[in-house]
């Protein structure tokens, strides 16, 4: 493959690069590190409804939902830029739950849900683990049972993150308790709004906020089901390879690292620079070198999606350089920057205003957000190179 981008590529980069600076500001990029505390900012809102007028929520959906069809390396190079800008990504709801809609949905629940989706109407959480259910999600226990024309649903499930935020929440519950673990699960639509409904804030160590959710007979519509009964599992797997194409993203890690290779050519420690260190100079290279495997690793996977093929191999690649460069990227600039790197943006001797330490904290999330690394490197083995799975 051609790791260049072609000129009409070039052309979609510089669009989305002069859009990002236009509605660029210092609160936009406060805002987002704080993405996932107690309130969505204003100027996030602001920004993601910007995205939405320009047609940009639906960058890879088919035209007849209103998307734009663009091809897998141009949404590659749309997150890219986002990242690297530091501004937020689209929300979950748009880049997971949407697409997993449009092809699992009946065709009346993809009029109901769509629309309300694109006009930034509702947003959602998303409720797969449970206290005994993370990697296998299989497990899972909340119960729904239909009693007439609704769904009763009752059970707990745990770090349903924006759950304090959002109109509604996607939840995976056990509709069939008879089948085997993996067929008798379903997807289901809540509102939270709904009557019976808990949401308990648990605070995780980068500062960041994400709940439990008690479902107590909380009663929704039949047809918020969505898709086949049973079915489930398969679309939970299939939001979570949606969710995991922006993770590979290697914008972020980019950002973190040119901003700290500009604190490096600037700072002095005990009246030496610090860019004359071998040390930090040689640690430096190796990191450049790694950011420029992880682009090559996400054009890649995208371009495999623009032949036609699934990239599960190359996804959970992307994902596992990506979130493991992240952590050596945020180890290694504490580490050059001292014990300053390590202070809080709002202290005033804080270096690189706080965004390493930042990323030390919020780095460990990215090897389990969208599954854990040890499961990618299992998906690795045996879709990758055919190995057993047991
Ligand atoms: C801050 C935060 C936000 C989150 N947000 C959400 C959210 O919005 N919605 C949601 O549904 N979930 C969310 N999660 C849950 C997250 O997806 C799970 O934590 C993750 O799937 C792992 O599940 P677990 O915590 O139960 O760990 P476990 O499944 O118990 O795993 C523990 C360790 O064992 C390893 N392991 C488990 N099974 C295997 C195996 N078969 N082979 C090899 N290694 C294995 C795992 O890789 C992991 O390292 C969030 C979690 C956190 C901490």
């Amino acid at each position: 493959m051609d790791y260049d981008l072609s000129p009409s590529e070039r052309a979609w980069r510089d669009e989305v690069r002069a859009f990002v600076a236009e509605h660029m500001s210092e609160a936009l990029v406060e805002e987002t590190r704080q993405l996932g505390n107690e309130e969505r900012g204003p100027a996030v809102h602001k920004f993601q409804l910007a995205l939405r007028d320009k047609g940009w929520w639906g960058l890879a959906w088919p035209k007849e939902y209103g998307g734009l069809e663009k091809s897998a390396i141009e949404q590659w190079i749309f997150i890219d830029e986002l990242e690297s800008a530091g501004v937020p990504m689209l929300p979950l709801t748009v880049t997971s739950v949407a697409p997993t809609i449009m092809r699992v949905g009946s065709e009346d629940q993809r009029r109901e849900w769509l629309p309300r989706i694109t006009n930034a109407e509702i947003e959602f959480a998303v409720a797969y683990s449970e206290p005994e259910a993370g990697t296998d999600l299989a497990s899972l226990r909340t119960r729904a049972e239909l009693h007439g024309d609704e769904w009763v649903i009752n059970g707990q499930k745990m770090w349903n993150t924006m759950a304090h935020t959002a109109t509604h929440n996607w939840i995976a519950v056990r509709t069939e308790p008879e089948a085997p673990k993996h067929k008798g699960i379903s997807m289901i639509i809540v509102p939270m709004n709904a009557p019976g409904i808990t949401v308990q804030g648990i605070y995780v160590w980068p500062g960041l906020r994400t709940n439990a959710l008690f479902l107590d007979n909380v009663r929704v519509p039949r047809d918020y089901l969505i898709g086949e009964r049973g079915m489930g599992f398969y679309y939970a797997a299939m939001a979570l390879n949606f969710e995991r194409l922006s993770i590979g993203s290697i914008g972020m890690a980019r950002r973190q690292f040119r901003s700290l290779v500009k604190a490096v050519c600037e700072l002095e420690v005990d009246g030496r620079a610090l860019r004359t260190d071998p040390w930090v100079r040689e640690r430096l290279a190796r990191l450049q070198v790694e950011i420029d495997a992880a682009r090559m690793i996400g054009l890649e996977t995208a371009w495999a999606l623009v032949q036609g093929r699934v990239p599960a191999a190359e996804s959970s690649m992307a994902k596992i350089f990506v979130s493991e460069l992240s952590q050596r990227i945020a180890d290694v600039g504490t580490q050059i920057l001292g014990l300053n790197g390590q202070l809080h943006a709002n202290d005033s001797a804080a270096r690189v205003d706080g965004r390493l330490q930042w990323m030390y904290r919020i780095a460990p999330m990215l090897a389990f957000g969208g599954g854990t690394n040890e499961i990618q490197r299992d998906i690795i083995g045996f879709m990758g190179y055919g190995l057993p799975r047991k």
